[in-house]
């Protein structure tokens, strides 16, 4: 009780400072390589496009051999995946879209400014020259380093890989991550409740968002709430993960044996963060493995986890964007936060005239899991900053898990 509580920027920098990058590197095949973080920059070996090619179905020409209203004989036709021959002086090719533009030619007529005459064709608005030509290379040149190592890969990356001819990439391996659940009253769905119970409802969403950051999770169970069974999961846990995460236990109650198992088996580095929800969360290591006691609260194990945890972990995957995307907008709300820095559960919609405004949840409670399956974001709300209707705030975007 009492000590300072710790501001979330400086927990961050300080966690982002402790993690070092997981070493070991693997091939995967373009399909599974989603979410996968890059081990080696991918270099293209190829232009792209490769050749200059026709960005319309129409005529390959000659701006400087003819003219409009000639009419003009078709000398050859280069569908998309052929190559033609070299454009006779005088004469038009046709060409689709996609082709490889003859040599010789130096502009294409859409069909649409072009009228066909018996076998000939008569052009009715002359293209400047490279009118409808996508250049060689225009999109990559050959030898460019398209996607770099640490880049976290989404799905366009991968058609991106793909254009330049690679069917797989290295990566880092997955980080193992191990989950448990800490608390007596818990028990797993669809078992039912007892008096007393309630259902462990933290373990599936720690394990999607696991899964979503391209991790691996490493599920350790319901853990009971006494010494000795906490130092077993924990060491257990040690043993098969790279990292640990918690959810509950970390508060000062008689029955919170997470942070005085941790002090015992390893060191506990900090554990009073200044935001909200999520004061009581503790870092440290059990032997070498950095460890994240979350809260137990659904909606601070929620929170802590993207705005504390996630970070570090992607930082250990080797990824170099560690930040959720935010954007900001105008709160349509008003609140006055305390000490602690708060993350309210928010929705980014958009207004009658289009514009976006930020709607907040009415029970902001730790409890209430229902604000964060509403929510599409997190605003940040600076402590002592009182937010009135139309005041701009940030807010952070929440993954589609
Ligand atoms: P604790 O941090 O252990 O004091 O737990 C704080 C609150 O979160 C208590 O109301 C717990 O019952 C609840 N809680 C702890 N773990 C979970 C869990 N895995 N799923 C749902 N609620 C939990
Ligand atoms: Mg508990």
């Amino acid at each position: 009780m009492g000590a300072p509580l710790t501001p979330v920027d400086e927990v961050l920098d300080y966690l982002i400072s402790k993690a070092d990058c997981v070493v070991e590197k693997e091939w995967v095949e373009l399909q599974y390589a989603r979410d996968r973080v890059l081990a080696s920059d991918v270099v293209s070996a190829i232009n792209v496009p490769l050749m200059d090619n026709s960005a319309m179905d129409g005529y390959a020409i000659n701006t400087n051999d003819i003219s409009v209203g000639d009419e003009l004989v078709v000398s050859d036709r280069i569908p998309a995946g052929k190559t033609g021959q070299d454009l006779v002086s005088g004469t038009v090719a046709r060409i689709f879209t996609g082709a490889p533009v003859p040599r010789g030619a130096n502009a294409v007529v859409m069909q649409e400014l072009t009228e066909k005459v018996g076998d000939k064709v008569r052009i009715s608005e002359m293209p400047g020259e490279g009118v409808n030509i996508r250049r060689a290379g225009q999109d990559i040149d050959q030898g460019t380093t398209i996607l770099q190592v640490g880049r976290r890969l989404r799905a366009q990356d991968l058609g991106l890989i793909a254009s330049v001819g690679c069917d797989r990439v290295q990566v880092f391996r997955r980080l193992k991550i191990a989950v448990m659940s800490t608390g007596d009253e818990l028990i797993e769905p669809p078992v039912p409740l007892q008096p007393g119970q309630i259902y462990n409802s933290n373990h599936p969403t720690l394990i999607a968002m696991i899964h979503q950051l391209g991790m691996e999770p490493v599920d350790i169970g319901l853990v009971e709430d006494s010494a000795e069974a906490t130092e077993k999961a924990l060491k257990d846990a040690a043993g098969k993960a790279d990292c640990i995460v918690s959810t509950g236990g970390v508060s000062v109650g008689e029955e919170d044996y997470v942070k005085s198992t941790v002090e015992r088996l390893g060191r506990l580095e900090l554990w009073r963060i200044a935001m909200k929800p999520g004061k009581p969360l503790a870092f440290g290591y059990i032997d070498e493995t950095p460890f994240f006691g979350l809260p137990g609260n659904p909606v601070s194990s929620f929170v802590t986890f993207l705005i504390v945890a996630r970070p570090f972990f992607l930082k250990l995957q080797g990824c170099y964007e560690l930040r959720l995307p935010s954007m900001t907008a105008p709160a349509e709300f008003a609140m006055k936060p305390g000490l602690r820095r708060e993350y309210c559960r928010v929705r980014v919609e958009y207004d009658g005239s289009g514009k976006e405004v930020v709607t907040n949840f009415d029970n902001q409670g730790s409890g209430v899991l229902s604000s964060v399956s509403w929510a599409n974001g997190l605003a940040e709300i600076e402590m002592g900053r009182e937010i009135n209707p139309g005041d701009l705030i940030k807010v952070y975007l929440l993954p589609d898990a």
